[in-house]
């Protein structure tokens, strides 16, 4: 059991290793820095005049081997600091760092709101994106560290994540659940709350029938406003049926929808490649099959719903506190979406 939990933290800390040291060996002059007493990573980077939520992937990356449960530093030890842009310390407003690539998005918060276009590859495109949950309803509920946390706020999380991803090839993207003022947040409590609204800004109900039945008005409406374009859902649950035993990420489709299916099997392809790469001993026994939901079935356009595990579950919930693993299983997602739509 153990086990499991730790090939998780592996596996996405692998990757982002190597994702991160690809980009770092072509730069030079790597500085290094002591952490004194009471030194978190934040605070380490912060006092360096470096923008800590930017750069916290990359610092953990570097010094992987020199953490405490992947995220801690031991007082006295060196670690190495990211190799930093000018553009990039904390004095700089947004303002003058944002040029034509790059757009400022308030929906991802602050610290994420500029966002790089660096490729076109899904120009074109029109994704609608669902979190599961939200307003009044918080999805599955459980406690970490003393503290309630929900469902709703951690599939936001990893849906903003996913926007931003899709955004930067290029896409047009639909945040269907909104919350104007959570952003993506590089934490591992995301405290709850019930301010979210249904795109544009209308506030949610808390019957559960009327509930789905205005997300899925929404999505059709804007699906048929933008007809002849490619457009995709993807809505991401964190309340998978398998609690309880070793879950993977499951994905579902429309029994008579091809696109969907093959949506759902372009995301499902990329999970499996990346566990065979990442984590070629364990096995991935995620699934991907057409289900009778009320969303799966209502909705117009072609579409993907998405169990990144169920917070409930304890290796789950391990896995899905870390920021750095719903960064990763965002950019999978986005993987997927580009495998299908290029093909
Ligand atoms: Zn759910």
């Amino acid at each position: 059991m153990i086990v499991s939990y730790k090939c998780w933290g592996v596996l996405f800390f692998s990757w982002i290793t190597l994702v991160a040291t690809s980009d770092l060996a072509a730069q030079d002059s790597i500085i290094s820095v002591t952490a004194e007493k009471g030194d978190g990573i934040y605070s380490l980077l912060r006092k360096q005049g470096v923008n800590p939520y930017k750069y916290f992937d990359d610092f953990i990356a570097l010094n992987l081997n020199n953490l405490r449960d992947s995220t801690h530093l031991y007082e006295g030890r060196t670690y190495k600091l990211p190799p930093i842009l000018k553009l990039d310390s904390l004095e700089t407003s947004p303002d003058e760092i944002t040029s034509v690539h790059k757009i400022l998005y308030p929906i991802f918060g602050k610290k994420h709101a500029e966002t790089e276009i660096k490729s076109k590859r899904l120009s074109g495109t029109i994704y609608y994106l669902v979190s599961g949950h939200g307003g009044p309803d918080p999805g599955s509920v459980t406690s970490y560290a003393n503290t309630s946390i929900s469902e709703d706020e951690y599939a936001y999380d990893v849906t903003l994540r996913l926007a931003k991803e899709l955004i930067s090839h290029g896409a047009i993207v639909y945040v269907i659940i909104r919350d104007a003022n959570d952003g993506i947040r590089d934490k591992r409590i995301l405290e709850m709350d019930t301010d979210e609204v249904v795109y544009p800004k209308e506030q949610i109900p808390l019957n559960h029938i009327k509930r789905l039945k205005q997300r899925t008005e929404v999505i059709n409406k804007l699906y048929l406003q933008h007809s002849g374009k490619y457009r995709r859902l993807i809505v991401t649950h964190v309340d998978s049926r398998s609690s309880g035993q070793n879950i993977d990420v499951f994905f579902y489709h429309h029994k008579k929808s091809k696109a969907g299916k093959k949506l759902a099997e372009s995301i499902h392809k990329t999970f499996k490649e990346k566990y065979k790469k990442y984590q070629p001993n364990r096995e991935y026994s995620g699934t991907f099959s057409d289900r009778n939901l009320y969303l799966v079935k209502n909705t117009s356009p072609p579409m993907a719903y998405i169990e990144i595990g169920n917070i409930r579950n304890k290796k789950d919930l391990r896995r899905i506190v870390y920021p750095v693993n719903r960064q990763a299983l965002a950019e999978w997602i986005a993987e997927g979406a580009l495998l299908d739509f290029e093909n």
